[in-house]
């Protein structure tokens, strides 16, 4: 019941900010596409509004809530700083007890599957995108401890990733840790309205973390790295974990942040003509934009301007599942923008981004990390 109170309290506060000026109805995605005011971030605010001051909701509203994608580009477009991403985590959770059976079913066997450890790798691997084709790389001096997340669904579907990862990192001097079987970041729970089951997840990490003495945790997926910086703000002020939150956060990296001050020129990389898709974890939640991109310059690829590079392109964690027709239309836009005949291979940063664009294009898809060969 505190916890239902507080969460009211922070959604009070951050409606409050909003001015209804309607500056980020262009910049949503949904918006755009479907054209109706209730399926933009203010309409949203004003559903989640009634809801709290009224107790007035309706499936109707639910319907709204849940077509929002979470790709937070309303919070970089909002001249007045509403945190509409905490916004409409409150707001699901206050609808959440009027879902339908069938609704929370669905939702809940989601989350428990993919964040299964035993289940998801044995089916997960049937539908792997890409295997280790590379040796593992042995690291030759210690530095700094670094974790390396592994993530969910990345080790099964995509284990290139990380191990494409770890041996950069080796060949630039650096001993990074992986659990195979590792934390999960709690995202997947937390955007599906089963706040307990993450926040049991995200203490254990944090206290994990601080006892193991971590210095940095890098992320190779946008949206496991935005959650693990957005900790503290799942806790009050007054609350223990609020500041062990706030120091796990500041220790964490997109792999991006990490290298983007390294001498990347060393290592080979191949001469394809390339595109780069930024996640909107990465470009909105963790506000990092440009910053591949400015990897990839220095490397010497040229990257076009990608228009509409800010819209997301329709994963967004379990949303691909949950709404799959807006999802596909999303997507289509995307790659009209992303793709063409002159590019060789398309580039991001999150391994959702990643399979979701790769079922709607032949052009490979991969982790910007991979390109090191
Ligand atoms: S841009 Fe910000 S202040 Fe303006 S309507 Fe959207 S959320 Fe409200
Ligand atoms: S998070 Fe994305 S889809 Fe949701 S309201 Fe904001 S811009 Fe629109």
């Amino acid at each position: 019941m505190q916890t239902v109170n507080i969460e009211n309290q922070k959604a009070e506060s951050i409606i409050r900010k909003c001015v209804h000026c309607g500056f980020c109805l262009a910049t949503c995605p949904t918006y755009n596409l479907l054209g109706n005011e209730l399926d933009s971030p203010r309409g949203r605010i004003y559903l989640i509004k009634s809801a709290l001051e009224k107790n007035e909701f309706t499936q109707n509203t639910i319907h709204h809530l849940d077509k929002c994608l979470t790709c937070r580009s309303c919070e970089t477009t909002c001249p007045s700083g509403v945190e509409y991403g905490e916004l409409i985590d409150i707001g699901r959770n206050l609808v959440e007890s009027k879902r339908s059976v069938f609704l929370k079913f669905k939702r809940d066997f989601l989350r428990w599957f993919l964040t299964n450890r035993k289940l998801f790798p044995l089916f997960g691997r049937l539908f792997r995108h890409s295997s280790i084709k590379t040796p593992k790389l042995s690291p030759n001096k210690k530095s700094q401890k670094i974790l390396l997340l592994s993530g969910c669904v990345q080790p099964t579907l995509a284990p290139n990733i990380n191990h494409s990862v770890k041996n950069v990192l080796i060949k630039l001097g650096y001993n990074p840790i992986e659990r195979i079987n590792g934390e999960c970041c709690g995202a997947l729970d937390q955007h599906l309205s089963a706040n307990e089951t993450a926040l049991v997840k995200i203490k254990r990490n944090i206290d994990n973390w601080l006892i193991e003495g971590i210095d940095t945790i890098i992320s190779t997926a946008s949206g496991c790295g935005v959650m693990v910086k957005d900790y503290p703000k799942l806790f009050d002020k007054n609350d223990p974990y609020y500041s062990k939150a706030e120091e796990i956060s500041n220790k964490t990296k997109d792999i991006a942040e990490f290298l983007v001050n390294e001498d990347l020129s060393q290592l080979s990389t191949p001469k394809v003509k390339l595109n780069y898709h930024a996640p909107c974890t990465l470009q909105h939640g963790q506000q990092l934009p440009g910053i591949v991109e400015s990897i990839l310059t220095k490397l010497g690829y040229e990257l076009p301007d990608v228009p509409d590079a800010h819209m997301c392109c329709g994963s967004a964690g379990t949303y691909s599942t949950l709404q799959p027709k807006i999802s596909k239309q999303l997507r289509n836009e995307k790659l009209k923008n992303l793709d063409d005949d002159q590019f060789e291979l398309i580039l991001t940063s999150n391994i959702g981004c990643l399979l979701h664009l790769q079922n709607g294009t032949k052009t490979p898809v991969k982790h910007w990390i991979e390109i090191f060969e």
